[in-house]
This record gives structure tokens, C-alpha cells and sequence, in this order.
């Protein structure tokens, strides 16, 4: 009997043998242990990026500095390298906070319009003062409704009221034609004051009231701050074309006469330009292939109360997993074929806005990103849960996750995949056919609110979410794998 086992044991620890070897390539069969992920390091980060000290890590703020220099100063101690692209671990961006100016101004005949009353620039209209005759160019979504129109100021019909989520493609499509027949200016008609609050007309100043029900019933204390953050984020959703020509939507009588009568339109908007930088660190592979991996560093701030979001598991978690993994790849670096490039984004709250600027402007080809791994809050919830987003759209990345993970034992989940779109840094890297997920344990009680403190983030949680994604990649640095583009997988959000 005893033999027996024996036999037994030897067989499976052969078969095991064969297993890693199917996984982690013939070198490295045996000496790849997952890494000790330092627990006690994770707290410190934790402890940290989620302190009084750092303020909330508003983007641009002084705490958010603060922050900055903890990550390249751990970058530095794991001894992670810039890359040749920026000076030093950073890369600096702008963002620009849109806010509605007193200086706007709409006439038509002897009627003066009032903002905000009776009509609004688009967030993305051109700025300008222009004086010309009316023309009226029907709904506007043909190019021959401009046809008279041309050096004129257009009126067109808004006949998107009940248009949902197309509304915004809709009123993008009237400006773009409209710009392209040569008009001077664009006005965009409709009879009530519900059709001019919609996603494009969204100012701190000038709130849907259905948003801002919603974001009061988020934060309690809303500071000025959190309102820039979330008009910011939500027009930043949008693909916005470059526009040139002044363009308002005004709110006008059926049986008012608009056409052939002398038009004004002033927009000048009063910008807030904020500052924000992503901390970026390589660990050199052999060859120029990358896989990224990615937290974002940036919270919310301080509320209107002056109390502060500390973010713990929003997302210092993240940041904190990151750096320990870099500092396993520290240790593994003789071994990697592939480039390991790891990145703390800023301005994530804001709208992806640290991950669009290194998409636009990346350190290495997209064509050489073999992977872009994500995490976003990891260390909540059930403790041997975690997302994987964007599971359906890059299924071979999935599966790789769940060959690592059996060593790990977590439950991987693609149940809240509609949550894919826009909902962190790893966005832009699929919209770019990088395949890319995002770990995240998803929302919970204390998310985007000032009680996201340090005690109730579960360290075993985030430290098997670090193993899983060290074993992922080094899975595909050490070896020669390359995964499908992304493909679009529609997932509605689920009704209630
Ligand atoms: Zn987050």
C-alpha cells in the first residue's frame, strides 16, 4: 500500500513536472516558485499612498506630488529604469477643465438670448464671435440641408429628445456636417428646457439635474473640485470631433421666425488647466516587446467638508500590488525575453486621462504591447473573488489567467463584464487592439467615499491578485505568446 502511494506521488509530481513545463517553458520549469509577495510591503504602500499625508492624491495637487515621489522613489529602490522616452520616471500631461464664461452671448433679430435660460454652447464648440444671416438647414443631418448655408449662420432642428444613448452621435453628426458646408456659426434649435441639458452642453454651471441627483446622492459634500472631476469624466466619454465654428443650442418657439434675420454667437469658455503626470518604470526584457501593467495613483481629493478620500483600496491597492510585482521582476530579470513597463497613472478620475495621454504618446510601439494588465481596487469584497473585465473580448488572455491561477486558487469572474467600458486605465489600450483586462474586486460600500480607509482592505486578497498577475506575465516574457485582438463583445448592464 505504502509503495503504492508512493508510485502514485511520484507520477503526479512528474505529471506537475510536465505542467510547468507546458507553462512556463523548458528553462524555467523548475525555477519558477510564484514570488513571495511581501505583504508587509503592501501594507507600507497601502499605509502611505492612503494617508493624511497625501491628501487624497487629487491630480495636480500637492499631495498627489507627494505620492508621485513615494512611487518613483520605490521604482528606484527596485532598481525599475525610465524609459528613453521621458526624463526620469515621468511623464508630464495637461488636462483642461471646461467652464462656461459670462461672455457667452446669443442674438437673433432683437431677441437676446440668456445662458443658461435659453441656450448653451456645446462643451466642444469653437471659440469665436460671429455675426451673420440665418439660414435654415431643416434637422441638419444631410450635407444638402446646408446647402444655402454656406458663410451663414445655420439654424437646425434638435429632433433628438428621445434619442437615449444616440443623442450625443446625433448632435456630433449636425456640427460636423455643418462645419464642413463653410457655416459661420451653428444653432441648434429645441423647444424645451429638458433637451438642452444632455451629455455635450455639460458644464460644472450647468448640471442635468438627473447627474447631479445621482453624484450629491454619491458625495454628501460636493466640493467644486468633485464637480469639475465628474463633468470632466463624463464629457471625456465621448468621442469629441475638433470643431472650429461657434456652436449653442438655444431654446425657441415653433412659431418664432428665425430665418433671414441678423444672428450673434459669442462662446468663450473659461479653462482650468490642471497638471498631471503618470510614473513610468521598465524592467528591460531582451528584446523591444512590452507587456504593460498598469494602477492608477490619482483619487478624489478632499470633499466639500474638507474631508479627505483616502482611496485605500481605490486605488492604492493597485499602486501597492504594482510596485511589489516590479519588485519581483527585479529579482527575475536575467530571465525575461520580453520588457516588463509598469505605469501609475494620474488622472484616472478624471476620465482615463493619464492612460489616454501614454496611448497617444507611448514609450513603446502599440504593435510591440504584447498585453496591457490593469488593476484597479483589488482588496475588497469576498476574499478569494476577483474580476477579470474584459475576459469575453480577450478570452486567450482569460485562460492564461486561469492556467497561473490554479496554483493560486482565486474564483476569476467575468460576471460584471459590462463594467469593461471606460471603467479604468485599460480602456484606451483595447480601443488602441491592445489586448488588455482589469483586475478589480469591484464596488463596494466605501467606494468613491472618505470611509475607503486602510483597515478595511483585505492584504491576502490584494497579495494573491499580485501573484496571479506576476505568474501571467511572466508566462508571456519568457516566452514567444501573443494573444488575438480584442474583439467587441457587447454586455448590457443588467437589469434590476
Ligand atoms: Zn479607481
Amino acid at each position: 500500500m505504502h509503495r503504492f502511494i508512493t508510485k502514485i506521488r511520484i507520477f503526479i509530481i512528474a505529471l506537475s513536472l510536465i505542467y510547468c513545463n507546458i507553462l512556463y517553458g523548458e528553462e524555467t520549469a523548475l525555477s519558477l516558485q510564484l514570488p513571495e509577495i511581501s505583504k508587509e510591503n503592501l501594507l507600507k504602500h497601502i499605509k502611505y499612498l492612503a494617508s493624511k499625508e497625501t491628501d487624497g492624491r487629487l491630480m495636480g495637487s500637492p499631495g498627489s506630488q507627494k505620492a508621485g515621489k513615494y512611487i518613483e522613489g520605490v521604482f528606484s529602490e527596485y532598481g525599475l529604469v525610465p524609459a528613453d522616452k521621458y526624463s526620469g520616471y515621468s511623464q508630464p500631461f495637461e488636462i483642461k477643465a471646461r467652464h462656461l464664461s459670462i461672455d457667452n452671448h446669443l442674438s437673433i433679430g432683437s431677441k437676446i438670448f440668456e445662458q443658461k435660460w435659453n441656450f448653451i454652447p456645446l462643451y466642444f464648440s469653437g471659440e469665436d464671435d460671429v455675426s451673420g444671416v440665418t439660414c435654415l438647414a431643416n434637422y441638419g443631418l444631410e450635407i444638402d440641408d446646408y446647402k444655402e448655408c454656406k458663410g451663414k449662420i445655420a439654424v437646425v432642428l434638435d429632433d433628438t429628445a428621445d434619442k437615449g444613448e444616440k443623442k450625443g452621435e446625433l448632435i456630433i453628426k449636425k456640427i460636423e456636417l455643418a462645419q464642413e458646408s463653410g457655416v459661420k456659426g451653428l444653432i441648434i434649435v429645441t423647444k424645451s428646457v429638458d433637451a438642452i441639458y444632455n451629455n455635450l452642453t455639460i458644464f460644472p454651471e450647468f448640471i442635468p439635474p438627473v447627474y447631479l441627483k445621482r453624484w450629491q446622492s454619491q458625495h454628501p459634500s460636493m466640493s467644486n473640485t468633485l464637480l469639475e472631476i465628474k463633468t470632466t469624466s463624463t464629457v471625456g466619454r465621448q468621442k469629441l470631433p475638433l470643431i472650429n465654428i461657434p456652436v449653442v443650442m438655444a431654446i425657441i418657439d415653433g412659431e418664432e421666425s428665425t430665418e433671414g434675420l441678423t444672428a450673434n454667437i459669442k462662446v468663450k469658455f473659461k479653462d482650468r488647466t490642471i497638471k498631471g503626470r503618470n510614473i513610468i518604470g521598465l524592467i528591460n526584457g531582451k528584446s523591444n516587446e512590452i507587456v504593460v501593467i498598469g494602477a492608477h495613483y490619482d483619487h478624489l481629493g478632499i470633499d466639500g467638508e474638507g474631508n479627505i478620500f483616502y482611496g485605500a483600496d481605490d486605488n492604492s491597492s493597485g499602486v501597492a500590488a504594482l510596485l511589489e510585482i516590479a519588485s519581483a521582476f527585479s529579482k527575475a530579470k536575467d530571465k525575461l525575453k520580453r520588457s516588463v513597463l509598469f505605469i501609475a497613472f494620474d488622472g484616472e478620475e478624471w476620465g482615463l486621462q493619464g492612460a489616454n495621454a501614454y496611448v497617444e504618446n507611448p514609450a513603446f510601439p502599440h504593435n510591440k504591447t504584447i498585453a496591457m494588465l490593469n488593476m484597479d481596487t483589488i482588496g475588497r469584497n469576498k476574499s478569494d473573488e476577483i474580476y477579470i473585465l474584459g475576459s469575453l473580448r480577450s478570452p486567450d488572455l482569460k485562460s492564461l489567467n486561469d492556467r497561473v491561477n490554479e496554483k493560486i486558487g482565486l474564483k476569476l469572474l467575468d460576471t460584471i463584464e459590462f463594467a469593461f467600458d471606460y471603467g479604468s486605465d485599460h480602456y484606451p489600450f483595447y480601443e488602441k487592439g491592445i489586448p488588455a483586462i482589469d483586475y478589480t474586486s469591484s464596488y463596494h460600500e466605501d467606494f468613491h467615499k472618505i470611509t475607503d480607509t486602510v483597515e478595511k482592505v483585505n492584504i491576502d486578497k490584494v497579495s494573491k491578485v499580485a501573484e496571479l498577475i506576476f505568474g501571467v506575465t511572466y508566462k508571456i516574457v519568457t516566452t514567444d505568446i501573443i494573444f488575438d485582438k480584442p474583439k467587441y463583445v457587447y454586455v448590457p448592464f443588467p437589469k434590476k
